[in-house]
């Protein structure tokens, strides 16, 4: 349910009406915004009386969220949220491209890439020190190392780190890691989600490989349930007939989650295509669809790459996409201006 107050209510009365709901046991999520302030109600509001609610001073509208996801819900919470990482943020209107290899393989190899992305603009750097494979004899990642040797990535290029969390143990290994990835094959890990809802850190979800939209943005709050609502949703593609393809690339997910939710959303063109020769028209597709930001395996030696290479594109590569998605977030920007 929410509650829309009145302009420039009355602070007592606001303040009454939110001691009485905390007393029926309901959390209330207040966002303040230009014109409106907005309670978002969450808990067992099937018993409170609206009639009651809407006949106060102070109310100007409430109404019932049909949804199941609470925090998530754009009804919620109107405005675009803005995850801050380090000195970037996602969302807001910035194009945040997060670039590195699949996995962290070696320090030569983390280093070369974090610089050379850094120098076509990168904002953040990804590697995979704890990997999700289909095989249990494919490399498994390089783990606590892999983390460290991040770590030093960070340290000479000043890139904030995304990498990605398997299981709630590795968590304590994540300290010096500005965003936690959730891999799709774990966005359903409600132990783990419950887990990240504690820490304050910004979480990277991405979309389960046959999760509708629903059941994605439910998993988010989980998340927001424990408190932490720094979220960046991402898409990476579904499981559909296709094989030529690794996944589908659901661009629809792009206007549908912007509709549906306040939480920033970025693409993943490498695990949608499994092609490197389709990550840049899938980028191009992404941003023109309003899309917040990227995420790009990018590696140094694509044929020699321990996971992914068949989809990974060279540093050059990259530089030359970074330099389109430029003009074209530009171009979505004057065209959607209003
Ligand atoms: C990855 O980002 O390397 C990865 C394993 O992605 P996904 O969980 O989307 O398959
Ligand atoms: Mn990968």
């Amino acid at each position: 349910m929410v509650v829309i107050l009145k302009r420039d209510p009355d602070k007592a009365q606001v303040e009454s009406l939110m001691h009485w709901l905390e007393s029926k046991g309901i959390d209330v999520h207040t966002t303040v915004g230009k014109n409106q302030t907005i309670l978002g109600l969450v808990g067992d509001t099937i018993h409170l009386d609206i009639d009651l609610i809407k006949a106060l001073d102070i109310v100007e509208a409430v109404r019932r969220v049909q949804e199941p996801y609470k925090n998530a819900n754009r009804k919620f919470h109107p405005q675009d949220t803005v995850v801050k990482v380090g000195n970037t943020q996602v969302g807001g209107g910035n194009l945040t491209l997060i670039a590195g290899p699949c996995s962290v393989e070696s320090e030569e190899q983390i280093v070369e890439i974090a610089k050379a992305v850094k120098a076509s603009g990168a904002t953040m750097l990804r590697g995979g020190a704890f990997k999700p494979r289909t095989s249990p004899y494919s490399f498994q990642g390089m783990r606590a190392e892999g983390i460290r040797l991040l770590g030093i990535a960070k340290e000479i290029t000043g890139l904030p780190i995304v990498t990605e969390v398997m299981d709630i143990s590795q968590l304590p290994l994540f300290e010096n890691v500005d965003v936690i990835q959730v891999g799709a094959r774990n966005m359903q890990n409600f132990e783990l989600l419950k887990e990240l809802g504690k820490m304050k850190k910004p979480v990277l979800l991405k979309r389960g490989l046959s999760a509708t939209y629903e059941e994605w943005l439910m998993s988010a709050e989980y998340i927001m349930a424990g408190g932490n609502e720094d979220i960046i949703l991402c898409e990476r593609g579904i499981r559909t007939f296709e094989t030529y393809t690794r996944n589908t690339l659901d661009v629809a997910a792009i206007p549908v989650l912007k509709n549906l939710s306040h939480l920033p959303i970025i693409i993943d063109p490498s695990h949608s295509a499994g092609r490197s020769a389709l990550v840049e028209p899938l980028s191009c597709a992404a941003v023109a669809a309003g899309a917040d930001g990227l995420i790009i395996e990018v590696h140094n030696d694509p044929p020699h790459a321990l996971c992914d290479g068949p989809q990974s594109i060279r540093p050059e590569v990259f530089e030359g996409l970074t330099k389109k998605m430029a003009i074209i977030a530009d171009t979505v920007k004057k065209v959607y201006a209003k």
